[in-house]
């Protein structure tokens, strides 16, 4: 039988490739792998609260957030936006140029729950609810950067989550 461009978990129609998993998924499940990911980071951090506030700029990834936390503007913890693609461009710009990483996963006041979601998973999470997607702007080397982790990514499905994954646990992001 051939399976291909039908969801590994309920054959129904494939929605999106996840080059990651090396798995076709249909929509519905699509949607759930997103949404548990960025609960389960979330979970992993141990935080107790249920409610947090939610950084908002109009993007993508703010979207997404809105749509999957419940919102509380008195909460003490902001959950920021920043993507899989925005960390492993501050891990390469600490290895390759020796800067001073810009942001923290985790701090005592905010969380970025979508640390190991690309911005082609919100991309189309946007297109399935027809929501227009714009795309983050970048300075000329941090597009440079990212061409370069694109074409591991490329050679090497997951290679994006790797590089965020060491430079947490070297305490660099
Ligand atoms: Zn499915």
């Amino acid at each position: 039988m051939d399976d291909k461009n039908k969801c590994h978990v309920c054959g129904r129609d494939a929605f999106f490739y996840s080059e990651y998993m090396k798995k076709e998924l249909c929509l519905k499940h699509f949607e759930r792998m997103l949404i548990s990911r960025a609960r389960s980071t979330v979970k992993s951090e141990e935080y107790k609260k249920r409610t947090f506030r939610i950084r908002d700029d109009g993007s993508a990834a703010s979207v997404f957030l809105k749509f999957i936390f419940r919102e509380d503007g008195k909460s003490s913890l902001t959950l920021s936006n920043l993507t899989v693609e925005d960390f492993t461009i501050d891990v390469l710009r600490y290895f390759i140029r020796g800067k001073k990483p810009r942001d923290r996963v985790a701090t005592k006041n905010t969380f970025n729950p979508l640390y190991t979601t690309s911005e082609s998973e919100l991309e189309a999470f946007m297109s399935a609810k027809q929501l227009a997607y714009k795309k983050r702007k970048r300075s000329e080397d941090d597009s440079y950067l990212l061409g370069i982790a694109d074409d591991v990514e490329k050679r090497r499905p997951g290679g994006m989550i790797s590089a965020v994954r060491i430079g947490r646990r070297m305490g660099i992001i």
